[in-house]
C-alpha cells in the first residue's frame, strides 16, 4: 500500500482534491463545486463521499491524513474565518468537522502559506530554511518562513505582507485600508497602473484599443514583450513595488530566498530581473547580496494541491524523524 495524503484546495469556485504521495506525485484528482453546499457540514460530507469514491478507484493507497488549503483559515484553530468568497459565514471549525466525518488526521492553512510548505517539502525550498514566498495573482498573498517553521504568530494570520503600507494615502484596498502592497504588487494592481498611465500619458499604445476590463495582466506582458511603452513602464513600476515589499520584508526575517509564484511570475524575466535590480536598490545595505530572488519550484497547476498536503507530509515526516532518532538514541526516552 502506497501511504498518501488528501491536498485539498478550497477556492470560492472549485474545491480540488488531489492524493499526494511523500515524493509529491499525485495519484488521483477529484474537484467538487464549492458554492454546491450551503454549509460546511454539507461540503464534509460531499468532500468524505468524493474521498471515498476516489479511493474506489486505487486500491493500493492508503489515506493517512486531510491537508486544506483555504481563503481566511487559521492553522491555530483548524477555522475559515469570515471568507469573503465563500458560502460559509462567520467562523467555521473545518478542520474539526473534517476530522470527525472522515477519522483522519486534518489539517488547515490559508493558501499562501500552504505554497510556502509545499515550496519546502516538494519544490525549490528543500534545503532553505528562511524564506518567503509571494503569490503575484489577483491579490498578493505571502507566507514566511523562519528557520524551517512557517510563521503563523499569536492570531494565526501572520504573514500578510501584501497589506503592508507603501504608499500611504494611497490606492484603496479590499481591506478596507489605503496603499497597500497588493494594491500596486499583483495582476489587479499592474492592471490598475495601465488604466493610470493611459490616461496620464500621450503615447499610443495597442492597449488604448481595448476597453478596461479587457486590459488583464497577461495582454500588458504581451503588449510590453511586443515593445509597447506604457506596458513596459507599467510593468516596471509593478517590478519595483514588488522590489519595495521585498526590500521591507528582508529587513524583518532576513531570507536566503523570496520565492515568486503565480500569474505576474510567469512573465520571466521581463519581471525577475527589473525586481531583482530594484531590490538592491532599495533593500537597507546591509542585506545588499544576502538574498536572492528565484521562481516557484512548483507547477502553477498542482501547486495549490501539493501545498495543502504538504501540512500533513511535513508532519508525518517530523514523526518518522523523532521515531528513528529514537530508535538510534534509547536512552533519551524518559528525557
Ligand atoms: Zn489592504
Amino acid at each position: 500500500m502506497k501511504e498518501v495524503v488528501a491536498g485539498v484546495d478550497i477556492g470560492g469556485t472549485n474545491t480540488k482534491i488531489g492524493f499526494v504521495d511523500a515524493e509529491g506525485v499525485i495519484h488521483a484528482e477529484g474537484r467538487l463545486s464549492t458554492p454546491d453546499y450551503a454549509f460546511a457540514d454539507d461540503f464534509v460530507a460531499g468532500l468524505d463521499e468524493k474521498l471515498k469514491e476516489m479511493l474506489a478507484g486505487n486500491h493500493d493507497l492508503k489515506l493517512i491524513g486531510i491537508g486544506i488549503g483555504a481563503p481566511n483559515a487559521n492553522y491555530h484553530k483548524g477555522t475559515i474565518e469570515l471568507a469573503p468568497n465563500l458560502r460559509w459565514k462567520g467562523i467555521v471549525p473545518l478542520a474539526r468537522i473534517t476530522d470527525r466525518k472522515t477519522g483522519l488526521r486534518t489539517r488547515i492553512t490559508n493558501d499562501a502559506n500552504a505554497a510556502a510548505l509545499g515550496e519546502m517539502i516538494f519544490g525549490a525550498a528543500k534545503e532553505v530554511r528562511d524564506f518567503i514566498i509571494l503569490t503575484l495573482g489577483t491579490g498578493l498573498g505571502s507566507g514566511i518562513v523562519i528557520d524551517g517553521e512557517v510563521v503563523y504568530g499569536h492570531t494565526g494570520f501572520a504573514g500578510e505582507l501584501g497589506h503592508m503600507t507603501v504608499v500611504e494615502g494611497g490606492r484603496v484596498c479590499g481591506c478596507g485600508r489605503r496603499g497597500c502592497l497588493e494594491t500596486y504588487a499583483s495582476a489587479t494592481g499592474l492592471v490598475r497602473t495601465v488604466l493610470h498611465m493611459l490616461s496620464d500619458r500621450r503615447e499610443d499604445s495597442p492597449l488604448r484599443e481595448l476597453k478596461n476590463s479587457e486590459i488583464t495582466s497577461r495582454r500588458v506582458a504581451e503588449a510590453a514583450a511586443a515593445g509597447d511603452i506604457i506596458a513596459q513602464k507599467a510593468l516596471d513600476e509593478t517590478a519595483r513595488m514588488i522590489a519595495l515589499g521585498i526590500a521591507n520584508s528582508v529587513i524583518f526575517s532576513s531570507p536566503e530566498v523570496i520565492y515568486l509564484f503565480g500569474g505576474l511570475a510567469q512573465a520571466g524575466d521581463a519581471i525577475f530581473t527589473p525586481v531583482r535590480k530594484y531590490a538592491a536598490e532599495l533593500v537597507q545595505p546591509v542585506f545588499r547580496d544576502t538574498f536572492r530572488v528565484e521562481p516557484s519550484g512548483l507547477p502553477e497547476a498542482q501547486a495549490a494541491i501539493l501545498g495543502a498536503s504538504a501540512l500533513i507530509w511535513k508532519e508525518v515526516k517530523q514523526d518518522y524523524r523523532g521515531r528513528a532518532y529514537m530508535q538510534d538514541h534509547p536512552d533519551q526516552e524518559d528525557e
